[in-house]
């Protein structure tokens, strides 16, 4: 570790697509804290993860490997707490290291976390209401509403930390992940507001994949528990559809307003200790998610929506505040990122990249230009997404659904026929159109073909 390593600040939520930020041209929403950040520091436009699913993603995080190398593919496998993580690393270094919040890797001495001086979790998916939490293997329930006793966590540890040593800290909401739950203070928010309907919402998934069709994750697939009280009668089918998605959002950006408000107490704690200038601040999210659009709700597809992550990140001694950057950065690629800053060597299985460069405001010669997902968890989970892979490049996408369950666990052992889609993101970037099977694009399609074997060699997959 060098001298004057920087402290670290992971904030990450679950389910908070970008498009739900101001910072991000949001039509819906307001996160004036959130955007604190990016205002300080920059905001990455084309940041994706390499698995569109809560527990596989954070496993890609802590390890910077991909979901077939570290074990975690789907939200039934768990994590193998022997793995190297970049917290480990950096707590050999001299960091100090903790997480509160959301784990969703698995519970038992196998699974909880390690490499971490401090440890407090939500078992599973945790509760939104005074939830049951282990501390360091100790179960205890605390009284209140999960995103503000997560950051009081937070709080509590920076102030009772050593202060003659630099700070790993990861704060991991569980908001605004399903049953999207808010607090009473947002209770009412957006009461008397319609929120906008995406250009998307009324999707027919013609010209598209069985796969898109057959996804139970439309408006009509909204539990009354998601919703909170019965659907009205007398409502038109496009009037109840219309309904649900109110209900839906407004519930949802509710508990995004409540992670906005606790951001800005940690960073209003930062500016009072003076430890603004030497802490790398970032706000995340494990994936994107469906706002209604494609009328649908949830992720696990390849789609824009669900693949692109928000990554805003200030580090007031590199980066230049104000600055947006296009290039594409991955999940698989903050592990890295973070021990670049520390001083600490990148182990060779890593899979990811450090983009302290891009973050220094230059690309390096070969920066990636093209990158590989794949969604293991086959019509598993209560939404019947079909398992697929795919290639996302600066201009297209192809998509392979598989249609096989591999062996993995949470899958259903329910076989479809293979089928590809290959979208145009410059002329259709709603990706409504899948243009597979046009004798005009035979030759992007071989490209991609092509690329995306060279991508799944190269991280050292296989084809389904
Ligand atoms: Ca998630």
């Amino acid at each position: 570790m060098r001298e004057k390593s920087p402290n670290i600040l992971f904030i990450m939520s679950d389910d908070h697509a970008s498009h739900a930020m101001s910072g991000y041209a949001s039509r819906i929403n307001e996160t004036p804290n959130l955007d604190r950040i990016a205002a300080g520091g920059m905001r990455f436009d084309n940041c994706f993860c390499t698995n569109s699913i809560c527990t596989p993603s954070r496993a890609v995080i802590l390890t910077g490997t991909h979901s077939h190398v570290n074990g975690v593919t789907t939200l039934a496998s768990r994590i193998d707490n022997r793995l190297l993580t970049y917290p480990k690393l950096l707590q050999t270094q001299g960091y100090q290291t903790a997480i509160a919040g959301k784990w969703h890797l698995g519970q038992g001495p196998q699974h909880w976390p390690t490499g971490f001086d401090y440890w407090c979790v939500l078992p599973g998916q945790g509760l939104y209401h005074n939830p049951k939490m282990v501390e360091m293997e100790q179960e205890k329930v605390v009284r209140g509403y999960a995103t503000d006793i997560i950051t009081d966590l937070s709080l509590q540890f920076l102030e009772q930390r050593d202060k003659s040593r630099p700070f790993c800290l990861m704060c991991h909401h569980k908001a605004p992940h399903r049953p999207w739950e808010p607090d009473a203070a947002h209770a009412l928010m957006y009461e008397n507001t319609a929120i906008p309907e995406p250009n998307t919402f009324d999707d027919d998934y013609s010209n598209r994949a069985r796969a898109a069709v057959e996804a139970e994750m439309q408006m009509w697939h909204l539990t009354e528990r998601d919703l909170k009280q019965p659907v009205p009668a007398g409502l038109s089918r496009a009037e109840e559809k219309s309904w649900r998605y109110q209900r839906y959002i407004k519930d949802y950006l509710r508990c995004i307003a409540s992670i906005d408000d606790n951001v800005g107490r940690l960073l209003d704690y930062l500016d009072a200790e003076g430890l603004a200038e030497d802490t790398i601040v970032i706000y995340t999210s494990d994936q994107g998610f469906f706002l209604g659009d494609h009328g649908w709700f949830d992720k696990r597809f390849m789609y824009e929506e669900s693949l692109r992550m928000p990554f805003v990140i200030r580090y007031p001694r590199e980066i230049k505040p104000e600055s947006v950057n296009r290039d594409m950065i991955l999940n698989l690629d903050f592990a890295p990122t973070f021990l670049d800053y520390a001083g600490i060597e990148v182990p060779a299985d890593m899979q990811g990249a450090s983009f302290r460069p891009l973050l220094q405001g230059y690309r390096p010669a070969g920066w990636q230009e093209s990158m590989y997902y794949r969604y293991w968890m086959h019509r598993g989970g209560g939404h019947k997404v079909c398992a697929h892979y795919g290639v996302r490049t600066l201009t297209h996408k192809l998509i392979y659904y598989y249609g096989q369950p591999c062996g993995q666990p949470g899958t259903a052992d329910e076989p479809r026929e293979p089928e590809w889609e290959l979208f145009d993101l410059e002329t259709d970037p709603c990706e409504l159109n899948s243009v597979y099977h046009d004798p005009a694009r035979a030759g992007v399609v071989k490209t991609l073909t092509a690329e995306l074997e060279r991508l799944q060699a190269a991280c050292g997959d296989e084809p389904a």
